[in-house]
């Protein structure tokens, strides 16, 4: 079973290899940008809550993303395994998380680390057009990573669970290597 955290600064591709493997090994892509950006666009309370922080770069409360990743791992799809993206986004979270997968009997091989160099990913982020995707916001959203979300690296290494792929490679070679690993 095939259950991995995949971790990377914004832009390093985490969304595009997450899709794509969780497709190939047919079990969910659990991005929370993805379930907050949806939120946005229906008004739902939790989008009204979020919005402002995504819109300015900066991590939602902790306590929204903790809800919405409880409700979705025990989800009958969850239960085949998963790849989550954007989650956990610091090192709270990163508790949260094993706390949670210990009490509904859940585990995890391996916290994977696209490494991306920052020059390449501020160039990635303007190329996608994303409304969050201005310069001022791009730039707060790599210092929101490294201040609050890089500390996760040696979290995951301390507790060996850490592998690297390097996602400065093209699409493919990345999906490749994803793909070895898991
Ligand atoms: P992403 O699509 O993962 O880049 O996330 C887009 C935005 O959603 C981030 O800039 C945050 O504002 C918010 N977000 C996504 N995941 C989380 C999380 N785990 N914790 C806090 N905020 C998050």
């Amino acid at each position: 079973m095939v259950r991995l955290i995949l971790l990377g600064a914004p832009g390093a591709g985490k969304g595009t290899q997450a899709k794509l493997l969780a497709t190939l090994r047919r079990i969910p892509h659990i991005s929370t940008g993805d379930i907050l950006r949806a939120a946005v666009a229906q008004q739902t309370a939790l989008g009204l809550k979020a919005q402002s922080y995504m819109d300015q770069g900066e991590l939602v409360p902790d306590q929204l993303v903790i809800d919405l990743i409880r409700e979705r791992l025990i989800q009958p799809d969850a239960q085949q395994g998963w790849i989550l993206d954007g989650f956990p986004r610091n090192v709270t979270q990163a508790i949260f998380l094993d706390e949670l997968l210990a009490e509904i009997d859940q585990g995890y091989s391996h916290a994977v680390n696209l490494e991306v160099p920052n020059e390449v990913l501020v160039q990635r982020m303007l190329g996608r057009g994303r409304k969050d995707d201005t310069e001022e916001v791009i730039r707060r959203r790599l210092e929101v990573y490294h201040s609050q979300t890089a500390p996760l690296i040696d979290f995951y290494r301390k507790q060996q669970k850490l592998m690297s792929v390097n996602g400065d490679l093209s699409l493919d070679e990345v999906t490749a290597e994803l793909e070895r690993l898991v």
